[in-house]
């Protein structure tokens, strides 16, 4: 680590070259750095003289505050025979240098969980151990320059407030009131989060390491894991330069590391992180010392962060031009040693000085630069690792590892110790990326946006910009040329909708709006036209499985896995829900039975290494059964509309009409001159139509076809705002956003998709039996806003708070205006007042019916009325029950 020191000189940005011109003169950081208590970090003396154990349960790889953390939580539940083994000295890596501040004002829920509970266990952490953690209730205070980034604030103090977390919308003199140094001239307004702390966090490193160690982690230092070893696919011992221990548990908590330590071994790991360097600078103690109970400032717009310091500030950033750190052939003492640049800190630090004017005189301490690493998608990675059983992972904090290490060590321990933690961390969960977001070229890329992007805003429906055009249908240039705007999911590029020739929209930056947005008119049109003509959707991202066996055994794995009844003649698609053993969803997919013993399934695209791993882990050891992802060899084309009917039978000479062919099957048919097309009666969105899945080959000849037939039924090209538009006013629910697996079949009105009484037992039924005895405590709901104005009001999004009888109770998990209904429609979850003992209750419909319901968007209420089931008038296709259909009607084509 470098480090200047700054002595008699001022902050002003003027001074910058002289600065430069004294680097020669800089001193290194050693040993703790800038955190000054004197206490060495060791908990054991010199770790190294200790023999290594030959065995132990678990073997954890960091001291940092995130190894540590869970070491700690693991020995709190109960596990014994743990070793933690770090390579220098504990908290020698990023931690040392951490900025120490611990906020609550996160992104997403889950990420404010961990921080909340963070914070409360740091702050009882120096009486439970003895160690002083430096822990200083500050608060924060969170700027905004704009309406928008106000907006922002708004949103995010709605969804502390349904956390219980306190907070408050302030005014910019309030802001002044409470900090002495912001110059509030260009705010339109903070948040204030008071319970936002500060603290040393290698004491809190240390503190943790000293309670784990007080309930039996061994603690060795010095101690480097060279490979881990893998047999049968299962973890079976570590590696290390001072021998090897056999162990059932390898947990990476290497923080920058991680990712090179995935791929020394000989069965590789993908944890995809980069490291980047992130800077930061004190001062030294103002003229009239910083009192240490000041907030910390956060200013996104400014891209600048501050805390009181030792009388003085600590201030960093998340600059527009990121370094990321290369270290290919670099030992880790090297990458550790970033060396300081002043160049590359002056738009931070005059970002900083607009906005404190008064630190012009103060005098510099040090210049901080120390490694962080970063994820594809901004969330850290946690879980179990889906080709190695036993591998668990807990890495890429994305700078709030501080923040993030206690609850994120928590349910990382309750994961490994129960099976689940005992919150949904899907967003978090490590099978969210494959392979394929692990390639060292996309991870450079895709850090160089992620950094700047912590602190951009962040509107409905913003897409990456990196790494793109990584899978792609291979329609992608023919749907390009013809106006399709893109968006990714799991790597693959999406339509999101046409823009019609002649039409201009804004620019990208430009169109960024909580209001409605410049597609508005466009994705109506698509609307339109799925209604009364027919539209085409390439739906090619999706999960596709095939699952074969010689005899019964794919049939008995799906019946053992799905909820559904999957012993359904030969042609049939069932919708179903593999659940844990909770009841809850794992993954929500379509099966199809190709034939007796072979079987389609057909999943979100983002449960591609999800779902493969979940299905993994409960097939049995045959040869003779085979399971297959076949999502490269299939283009999915979705035909939606009254007129796919005719547009298909004119291209297979085979009626189409539901009598011929009910909702719900599956024939493989010839369309135009292609053979082999699995053609499926359903749509995802409740409208009449057809999925046509094509081998990638034929791809382009069929939607040749479908679009050339299809012109005189009207046909146009159609994107997913459409569909998300269709299926939401429809009530339909998707997993990984309605969706997760602390969702049971019966919370979301789906009762009728589980088979308690079919012959095999399946996962999840004995946990559904009892909800079912007890009844659901909450239920999914479709809210219709009403004096909503979709000109000039505020669109929802998702994770709105809903109010009924103006109490809290639940929350939104996805939204969409309806063009049919012209309003906007909330889906998600309510639920009654807990019991008298503080216990949930029953919900029933009449809770539902008799309500008067409100959702907040941005702390302003809107009336909403709540519905069990759609508008039946939007469903305008006639259906027939596929059990009165004869068998005989579908075989052959
Ligand atoms: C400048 C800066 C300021 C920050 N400020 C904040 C903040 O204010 N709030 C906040 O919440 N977060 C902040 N962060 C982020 C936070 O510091 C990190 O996310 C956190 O410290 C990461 O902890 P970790 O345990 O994952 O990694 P580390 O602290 O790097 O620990 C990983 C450990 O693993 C060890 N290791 C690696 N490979 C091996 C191996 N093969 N064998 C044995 N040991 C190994 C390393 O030696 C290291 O000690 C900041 C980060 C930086 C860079």
């Amino acid at each position: 680590m470098s480090s200047c020191v700054r002595s008699s000189r001022a902050l002003s940005p003027v001074m910058l070259p002289r600065l430069r011109l004294l680097h020669q003169t800089g001193y290194r950081l050693v040993g703790r750095g800038l955190w000054t208590s004197p206490r060495c970090l060791t908990v054991s003396g010199d770790s190294q003289l200790l023999p290594l154990p030959r065995q132990a349960r678990v073997v954890i790889c960091g001291g940092g505050i995130v190894g540590t953390s869970v070491a700690y939580h693991l020995a709190r539940l109960g596990w014994t025979d743990i070793v933690l083994l770090e390579q220098g000295r504990l908290g020698a890596g990023t931690t040392r240098l951490c900025a120490g501040i611990v906020s609550v004002a996160k992104p997403i829920s889950i990420e404010c969980q961990m921080a909340n509970y963070s914070s409360s266990l740091y702050q009882q952490l120096e009486e439970e151990t003895g160690v002083k953690t430096g822990y200083v209730k500050t608060g924060s205070l969170c700027l905004a320059q704009n309406q928008d980034r106000f907006i922002s604030l708004k949103r995010l103090a709605s969804r502390l407030k349904v956390m219980g977390i306190n907070c408050n919308i302030i005014k910019p003199k309030e802001v002044a009131k409470l900090h002495p140094l912001v110059n509030i001239h260009d705010l339109v307004g903070a948040l204030h989060l008071p319970e936002d702390a500060v603290v040393s966090p290698p004491d809190v490193n240390h503190a943790l390491a000293v309670a784990s160690a007080g309930q039996g982690v061994q603690i060795m230092e010095r101690t480097s894991v060279q490979q881990v070893l893998v047999e049968k696919g299962c973890v079976t011992a570590v590696e290390t330069d001072r021998g090897s221990i056999k162990c059932e548990y390898f947990v990476s908590c290497a923080g920058q590391w991680a990712y090179e330590l995935g791929q020394a071994s000989e069965t590789k790991v993908s944890v995809p992180l980069h490291g980047c360097e992130h800077f930061y600078l004190l001062t030294k103690p103002l003229q009239e010392p910083l009192p240490p109970k000041t907030p910390v400032v956060i200013d996104m717009d400014g891209r600048i962060y501050a805390r009181p310091w030792q009388g003085g500030l600590l201030s960093g950033g998340f600059e527009k031009n990121p370094k990321p750190i290369f270290t290919e052939g670099r030992n880790q003492l090297e990458i550790q040693n970033m060396q300081e640049d002043w160049d590359h800190f002056e738009p931070m630090l005059s970002a900083l000085l607009r906005r404190m004017p008064s630190l012009e005189s103060a005098e510099i301490h040090q210049l901080v630069n120390c490694p962080e690493s970063f994820t594809p998608d901004m969330r850290c990675l946690m879980g179990e690792t889906p080709g190695v059983s036993g591998y668990y992972v807990l890495a890429g904090m994305n700078s709030s590892g501080l923040a993030f290490a206690g609850g994120a060590g928590k349910y990382l321990a309750e994961w490994m110790t129960y099976g689940y933690p005992t919150a949904n961390v899907w967003p978090l969960d490590i099978k969210r990326f494959g392979n394929l977001q692990s390639s060292r070229t996309f991870l450079r890329h895709r850090v160089m946006e992620v950094m700047p992007l912590l602190y951009e805003l962040k509107v409905p429906r913003w897409d990456f910009q990196t790494g793109r055009q990584l899978r792609t249908s291979p329609l992608y240039d023919r749907l390009d040329t013809q106006g399709a705007r893109w968006m990714e999911k799991h790597g693959f590029e999406r339509p999101k909708y046409f823009v019609p020739p002649g039409k201009d929209l804004l620019s990208l930056d430009q169109s960024k709006t909580f209001y409605k947005p410049d597609w508005f008119d466009i994705v109506g049109a698509e609307v339109k036209c799925c209604k009364e003509a027919v539209c085409v959707i390439d739906m090619s991202s999706f999960t596709k499985f095939e699952l074969t066996s010689t005899g019964d055994q794919a049939l008995e794995l799906l019946q053992h896995l799905c909820a559904n009844d999957l012993d359904v003649p030969v042609g049939h698609i069932v919708h179903t829900g593999m659940l844990n053993e909770r009841g809850g969803y794992e993954n929500d997919c379509s099966v199809v039975r190709l034939s007796k013993n072979s079987f389609f399934i057909i999943s979100p695209t983002d449960q591609q290494v999800h779902c493969w791993s979940w299905i993994k882990k409960h097939m049995p050891n045959d040869p003779h059964l085979h399971l297959e992802d076949v999502s490269w060899k299939y283009t999915a084309l979705n035909l939606i509309g009254p007129r796919a009917m005719d547009v298909l039978a004119e291209l297979s000479y085979v009626s189409m009409t539901p009598d011929h062919f009910p909702s719900m099957f599956c024939k493989e048919m010839s369309v135009g001159y292609a053979n082999g097309i699995r053609v499926m009666s359903m749509t995802h969105t409740g409208e009449p139509g057809f999925m046509l899945y094509i081998p990638i080959e034929y791809a382009l000849h069929v939607y040749n076809e479908v679009m050339s037939v299809g012109q005189k039924y009207g046909i146009r090209n159609a994107g997913y705002y459409a569909l998300r538009s269709l299926r939401i006013e429809k009530f339909f629910a998707f997993w990984g956003q309605d969706l997760d697996a602390f969702t049971t079949p019966l919370e979301c009105g789906r009762e009728f998709r589980v088979k308690f009484d079919k012959d095999t037992d399946f996962i999840g039924r004995e946990a559904l039996l009892q909800q079912r005895q007890d009844g659901v405590t909450r239920r999914f709901v479709m809210l219709v806003l009403e004096d909503h104005d979709t000109e000039l009001d505020l669109w929802p999004w998702w994770g709105e708070p809903v109010y009924r009888n103006d109490q809290l109770a639940g929350t939104t998990t996805s939204s969409a205006y309806s063009y049919t209904l012209e309003r906007h429609v909330c889906l998600g979850f309510v639920s009654p007042p807990l019991g008298p003992e503080g216990l949930p209750t029953a919900i029933t419909p009449d809770f539902i019916n008799r309500g008067d319901y409100e959702v907040d968007i941005a702390g302003q209420r809107y009336p909403a009325k709540a519905k069990l089931y759609p508008f039946s008038s939007l469903f305008t296709q006639q259906k027939r029950r596929k059990d009165d259909i004869e068998l005989s009607n579908l075989q052959g084509k």
